[in-house]
């Protein structure tokens, strides 16, 4: 079984429960993306199903444990996306709610869903999953990860355990990689950009696209630092109008503001950002105020893409605004 980095007080929560027989039946585990959300929802669901728990954990070794481990366990679902926006419609909820009475076919007596990646799930999908949370068949559980609880109605979040995924330590991501098999160059790089978390370094050091879009925004970074506009557009509108592409970019240099504001404050805190260096440049030019807003303008600017409004328009728009937030002395 794979282990798990830092969050102990989660797997400890769920040794309890098990130990107890107090498992939760609607759980929402949120979290950074990367952060092991998946690992940690896989290490809940072993639990749920192992043939033989050793203190409320789960073996790692008997079939069910193998094939929730492997995503394959039939009593295990996991909830497929559909649509544009790769949300769970209606008509996804209403398939969940029927195979959810039939009675499942295991040892364990236990049937899982899993609805990962939780983002823009609609009212109307939300209210017709509360319905079942709310008065869940004994066997079933149901486990939800999204990178904010927010992204559910009150309702829901009321009638869920919600949990915290944090991330782990840098030093127990490189012990983590390392384990992995990964070349200790390469796990020098990914960590120095994404600290403590390992889904992260796993994609940089795994997906050349990721490298090239790491240094792509450093680029849009020493424009900012530069203070030149034209450069900036140009280096921006590669990113291009793909919607989890200009997500990652907005969220590398929203960390660099973030880190410029910390960085401003005391220069020897730590960042969470990929920059460092061009932090510590940008708080030597900027003020936190400036900071915290280009932070808002990056927010609305990906409002506005969520929106529909054209992506080349609402990135032309925040450039300007950027240089503009930029110049001026507050
Ligand atoms: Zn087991």
């Amino acid at each position: 079984m794979k282990k798990i980095y830092g969050n102990k007080y989660l797997i400890d929560t769920f040794d309890k429960m098990n130990i107890n027989g107090k498992t939760a039946h609607a759980l929402i585990l949120y979290g950074e993306r990367g952060s092991g959300k998946k690992l940690i929802a896989d290490y809940y669901t072993s639990a749920l199903l192992c043939e033989r728990t050793q203190n409320g954990k789960p073996c790692g070794e008997c079939n069910s444990c193998r094939n929730a481990e492997s995503h394959v366990h039939p009593d295990v679902t996991y909830v497929k996306t559909d649509g544009k926006l790769e949300g769970y419609s209606v008509k996804t909820a209403r398939e969940i709610i029927s195979d959810a009475f039939i009675k499942p076919n295991n040892s364990s007596g236990r049937k899982i869903y899993i609805f990962r990646d939780c983002r823009n799930m609609s009212v109307q999908t939300q209210n017709m999953l509360l319905k079942l949370i709310e008065e869940p068949p004994d066997y079933a559980y149901f486990i939800f990860t999204a990178e904010s609880k927010y992204e559910f109605l009150a309702t829901i979040i009321s009638r869920c355990i919600c949990l915290g995924v944090s991330l782990c330590t840098a030093q127990e991501a490189e012990i983590s990689l390392a384990e992995s098999g990964y070349n200790e160059t390469e796990i020098k790089k990914a960590v120095s950009c994404f600290h403590g978390n390992i889904g992260k370094c796993i994609e940089y050091i795994s997906d050349e696209k990721i490298r090239s879009q790491i240094d792509l925004t450093k680029r849009i970074a020493d424009s900012i630092i530069k203070g030149n506009e034209y450069e900036l557009n140009v280096t921006f509108y590669s990113v291009g109008s793909e919607r989890n592409e200009l997500y990652s970019v907005f969220s590398i240099i929203d960390n660099l503001v973030r880190d410029c504001a910390v960085l401003i404050q005391d220069k020897n805190a730590e960042n969470i950002g990929c920059f460092r260096d061009s932090a510590l440049a940008l708080a030597d030019i900027m003020s936190s105020y400036q900071a915290i807003q280009i932070h808002n303008k990056i927010e609305e600017a990906w409002k506005a893409i969520q929106a529909n409004v054209n992506a080349s328009l609402a990135v032309t728009c925040l450039c300007a605004e950027i240089m503009q937030i930029r110049s001026k002395k507050f």
